[in-house]
């Protein structure tokens, strides 16, 4: 099969490694070669971010007004919502996603780069009410400078997004850093840039191996922002690497995310929101359900209908219209699942359902939509995240109960509560120790809705009316409002 060349987008440019080396990318449906992609080391990182300076210094992108920098934003929505079919399949072929659900992400996507438009001439200093009379002062909120995107191979366009629109309203530069498993996707992103008229240099792709390509750039000391999405385990490194040149920091980790399902809720939804929360995406969501709560008067009833939906998943093809889960993106993240599995019978927890690879034709990395019963919230198939198609459930008796377990985790993401009481509802939504908490419903998005976690889950929001915020730095400035000479000069004013 001949594969796809892709090149780096840097300063404009569309260029290989300065070294020539490549690797490939694979197709997760078939586990064969798709693309070739350059291996980006050092010198290709010192001239992406050097380029991201230039462009940050430059005529070009300063002189532009903040008006204008959300009218070319608007320009990019509407381009990427002209290319959407063409950026649906390449994700899904990349990352082994349903091609239902990179649709359903590509056709939200504009919306990010619109809304965000909206934000770029809003971001205001203030006046400072000083209780100095003959001193004048304000603030002024200015760009970081270049900032680093560090982005997974679950979502790549959607989790850019978040950071690119606010990025670029605010007046930043960007150098990106996709997983080396589904890069496609945001080099395709930099070329609509390039043609909404974007200038050259401000948005950078660069592919290469997290170790090293990510590792360099996030240690760059002109990088002024990393703004990260992934595990924890990498989230350690890079918090290291922001010790070299105290880069701010944004992190999305991951999450063990409580599915709360009452007594009194709808129960066909929240079956549905059950199968949405954990074998969507094949369990390859930061948000998703992992961790299923289910009062005692129903659990046997909602067990019994939670397994007759998942059976009926159709996995197939991504790229088929109607399966409903596809492979994992990669070979390690099928034996992440398998081991995790693996532990979990070793503990004790009762297997519902699944527990292997479905048998297919060829050699994707499938795996079965899975299911544990689970006696204790201390298991680790309790508490550790899988990002995988398997639910561990567990019983409980009362909404205190519910509140103790869903708290006992050391992430704090999401929670879904399914009830018809109103005021359980609120209580928990208050009480839930989560960055998201979705009542009757999950997995909902919006450019208007803050993401990110409480505890190990990460710190800073993306999306939201504040994102923009998270890519400025305040600067205050003193006016000297008097005519007298300045006195003292050991006296602080
Ligand atoms: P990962 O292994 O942590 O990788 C994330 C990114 O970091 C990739 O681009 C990776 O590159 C890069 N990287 C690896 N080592 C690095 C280093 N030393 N320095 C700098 N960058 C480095 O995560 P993943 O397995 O791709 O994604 C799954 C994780 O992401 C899960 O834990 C999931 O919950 C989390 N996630 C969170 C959110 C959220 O919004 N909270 C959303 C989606 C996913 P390579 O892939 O090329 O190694």
């Amino acid at each position: 099969m001949t594969l796809s060349h892709f090149q780096m987008c840097i300063g404009g440019q569309w260029v290989d490694a300065l070294s020539g080396k490549t690797f490939e990318s694979l197709n997760p449906a078939t586990a064969e070669p798709w693309a070739l992609l350059p291996d980006a080391d050092d010198s290709d990182v010192e001239r992406a971010v050097q380029a991201a300076q230039q462009a940050f210094e430059g005529h070009d992108w300063k002189s532009l007004t903040a008006t204008a920098r959300g009218k070319l934003l608007r320009r990019l929505g509407d381009l990427i919502a002209q290319n959407k079919e063409k950026l649906a399949q390449l994700e899904s072929r990349d990352n082994g996603k349903l091609i239902r659900e990179t649709r359903g992400q590509v056709n939200y996507l504009p919306e990010f780069f619109h809304y965000t438009a909206g934000l770029a001439d809003k971001i205001e200093g203030g006046t400072l009410p000083l209780d100095k009379t003959d001193m004048f002062g304000y603030t002024v909120l200015e760009p970081l400078g270049v900032v680093a995107a560090i982005i997974p191979w679950n979502s790549p366009l959607y989790l850019t997004a978040i950071k690119l629109a606010p990025a670029l309203a605010a007046g930043n530069t960007m150098v990106i850093k996709p997983s080396e498993h589904a890069s496609a996707t945001l080099l395709e992103l930099a070329r609509l840039a390039l043609e909404a008229g974007i200038p050259a240099g401000v948005v950078n792709v660069i592919t290469g191996y997290g170790a090293s390509t990510g590792a360099a750039l996030t240690r760059h000391p002109l990088v002024r922002k990393i703004a990260f999405t992934g595990g924890a385990a990498t989230a350690r490194h890079v918090v290291r690497s922001s010790a070299e040149n105290f880069a701010k920091l944004s992190l999305e980790l991951g999450g063990k995310s409580p599915n709360i399902i009452f007594a009194d809720a709808d129960i066909d939804s929240a079956v549905n929101g059950a199968v949405a929360g954990i074998y969507a995406a094949s369990g390859q969501s930061c948000v998703s359900g992992s961790r299923l709560l289910v009062q005692d008067e129903i659990y046997d009833q909602f067990v019994e209908r939670l397994v007759a939906r998942a059976q009926r998943i159709r996995i197939g093809n991504p790229q088929d219209d109607s399966s409903e889960m596809g492979p994992m993106a990669t070979a390690q993240q099928l034996a992440i699942v398998e081991g995790l599995v693996a532990d979990a019978l070793a503990e004790g927890a009762t297997l519902r359902m699944g527990g292997k690879r479905p048998e297919i034709e060829g050699n994707g990395w499938y795996y079965q939509p899975t299911l544990f019963e689970c006696d204790s919230n201390s298991m680790k198939i309790m508490q550790e995240e899988v990002f995988g198609p398997v639910a561990s459930v567990i019983r409980f008796k009362d909404e205190a109960e519910a509140l103790a377990i869903a708290n006992d985790s050391l992430f704090g993401l999401a929670a879904g509560i399914w009830t018809r009481d109103l005021g359980r509802a609120h209580r928990l939504a208050r009480d839930v120790r989560s960055g998201i908490i979705w009542v009757n419903t999950y997995r909902a998005v919006s450019a208007m809705a803050p993401i990110g976690g409480f505890k190990n889950s990460g710190y800073g929001r993306e999306s939201g009316i504040d994102s923009v915020l998270a890519y400025t730095e305040q600067k205050t400035v003193w006016i000297n409002l008097s005519q007298e000479p300045m006195a003292d000069p050991f006296v602080m004013r």
